[in-house]
């Protein structure tokens, strides 16, 4: 088989539609950009029927997935565990250029290419997994202690500030010994819903530890902190809980006034939460000389 030009096209799930993701060969650089629908085009049904196709033609075909010049063309699903994961597709400008061998060397170059895909899928979702806090979805610990150190560096080569807001739920332990600890969990999902919700795509939100949460905000320096960290107290404070209210207290700290190192940084925001909580809880302190002892 004389193959001129192939085509992947792989399941992109939240849309439900295949979308390319790699083309070469003369004709299917118009391919680039597609995305066909489930059931559309060559590809759309052989994605659906699980059962490789090969066509030639005279003329043109019609598919909107099959180049205009290309008179034959192939193509083959990605199965894994009986389930689709995309179609290969490919050309040829001759008539009847796949016999029956094509057919069953392309299906073996298909499962080759499912098994590669379904690998880089399970090491980039370890990846992630492997930085994220399992109950809430945010980033965990090690992450944000990593995260904090890179941020900080960047920081000080642009001579940028930096603030970190430290927060606790208040009184969480009498939560949970009144509604229990399953709904203590569900609680801080929703803190850090509000967490998610209420901060910006470059910020890092972490899970410190127990009902600590945490908050990196590159280029931010303390007043604008400090709006955002009571932003999130009255955010918290207005949120029907599932069972009763709950209220957070914030700690406020920023590089450089506040300290130059991720150590010292914790360490501020951690005694600014401190005083939040001996003055009274579900407020937010900035970091002050004083307040440090
Ligand atoms: P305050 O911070 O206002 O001083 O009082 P607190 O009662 O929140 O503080 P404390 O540090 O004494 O207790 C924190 C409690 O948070 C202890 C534990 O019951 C609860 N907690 C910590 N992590 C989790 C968690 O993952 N799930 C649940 N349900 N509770 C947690
Ligand atoms: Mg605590
Ligand atoms: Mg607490």
């Amino acid at each position: 088989a004389d193959v001129e030009g192939y085509c992947l096209f792989l399941l992109e799930e939240t849309a439900g539609r295949l979308v390319v993701r790699t083309t070469g060969g003369a004709g299917t650089e118009a391919l680039q950009d597609l995305k066909l629908p489930l059931g559309e085009g060559l590809a759309g049904r052989v994605f659906q029927t699980q059962s490789a196709e090969t066509h030639g033609s005279k003329g043109p075909f019609r598919w909107p997935d099959v180049p205009l010049d290309a008179r034959s063309v192939l193509a083959v699903p990605l199965v894994s565990q009986n389930t689709s994961i995309g179609v290969l597709t490919l050309f040829s400008s001759a008539p009847a250029a796949f016999s029956e061998q094509a057919v069953a060397f392309f299906t073996v170059v298909a499962n080759q290419l499912t098994a590669a895909v379904e690998n880089a899928r399970l090491y980039h979702k370890t990846q992630e997994l492997s930085y994220r806090d399992g109950l809430t979805g945010l980033f965990n610990r090690r992450y944000f202690e990593e995260t904090l150190a890179q941020e900080l560096h960047r920081a000080e080569r642009y001579r940028m500030p930096l603030s970190l807001v430290m927060m606790d739920i208040d009184h969480f332990k009498d939560y949970n010994d009144t509604y229990g600890h399953p709904q203590g969990d569900q609680a801080l999902r929703a803190v850090a819903e509000i967490l998610i919700q209420t901060t910006r795509r470059v910020d890092i939100a972490a899970r410190y530890g127990g009902e600590e949460l945490v908050l990196v905000l590159p280029l931010t320096p303390k007043d604008p902190a400090r709006l955002v960290a009571e932003k999130l107290r009255l955010a918290t404070e207005g949120t029907g809980f599932p069972s009763g209210r709950l209220t957070i207290s914030l700690g406020v700290a920023t590089y450089p006034e506040d300290g130059g190192s991720a150590a010292e940084l914790i360490k501020a925001a951690d005694d600014a939460l401190y005083a939040a909580k001996q003055a009274g809880r579900n407020r937010v302190e900035v970091f002050a000389r004083a307040s440090s002892g």
